[in-house]
């Protein structure tokens, strides 16, 4: 059986036994949509929303691309963000990145001039190479870069106006996800903001720059 007959027929199955196991499930999700997190992750297969929260479907808002970039003059990027913030009403915004990213990986190689639109999305994580002089291997610096990126990536989202004029600005987190685990480490903690316009500086949500050794030793470690 080919593998997308074979996705069709679970995907049968799926539904069959949400339905048994909930009767108003389908007829929930016909309803609309309310869910209460924007989650924008790398397209990575291995780091599925969902499955790693064990969220259900209505749970996420999701938005993923390759090394889970935000960037403000991506009309892709900031749709979602603005649908999210302003009609979907989610509380939390939550970039969440993974250890071994090869699109992180990628950034630190020479730009691969047959992948144009790969190379030129990716390029701006360079910049931030010069962070990773005291890792003690290639693994070491994607692991420190992926973390960085994550960081940088919930910064430009809270400097957003979009975030900043929210009547109720949600709180934007930085995650990681272990491959070799499984756990998803807090980088960024977000602090909810509940006046108007109030200030969303970076100061204002905790970086936990300083766990960041231990995370990656700890992904090292796996
Ligand atoms: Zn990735």
């Amino acid at each position: 059986m080919n593998r997308t007959k074979h996705m069709l027929l679970r995907n049968m199955a799926w539904a069959r036994e949400s339905a048994q196991s909930n009767p108003a499930f389908f007829a929930g999700l016909a309803r609309g949509q309310s869910p209460n997190a924007l989650w924008i992750g790398c397209s990575d297969s291995r780091v599925p929303a969902e499955i790693v929260t064990n969220c259900s479907p209505g749970e996420l808002f999701v938005h993923r691309n390759i090394a889970n970039l935000f960037s403000t003059d991506d009309d892709n990027t900031m749709s979602v963000l603005e649908y999210a913030v302003q009609v979907l009403k989610v509380d939390d915004i939550i970039v969440c990145g993974h250890y071994g990213c090869g699109g992180v990986k990628a950034s630190l190689l020479p730009p691969p001039a047959d992948l144009p639109h790969v190379a030129r999305r990716i390029a701006r994580m360079r910049s931030r190479a010069s962070a990773l002089d005291g890792c003690a291997s290639s693994d070491d610096q994607v692991d420190r870069l992926a973390e960085l990126n994550v960081i940088a990536q919930a910064k430009a989202i809270r400097a957003t106006s979009i975030v900043r004029n929210a009547p109720h600005a949600p709180a934007v987190h930085g995650w990681i996800f272990g491959l070799h685990d499984g756990h998803i480490k807090v980088l960024a903690a977000g602090e909810r903001h509940a006046t108007h316009g109030a200030s969303h500086s970076a100061s204002s949500q905790r970086d936990a720059a300083p766990v960041l050794q231990q995370h990656r030793a700890e992904a090292m470690a796996g």
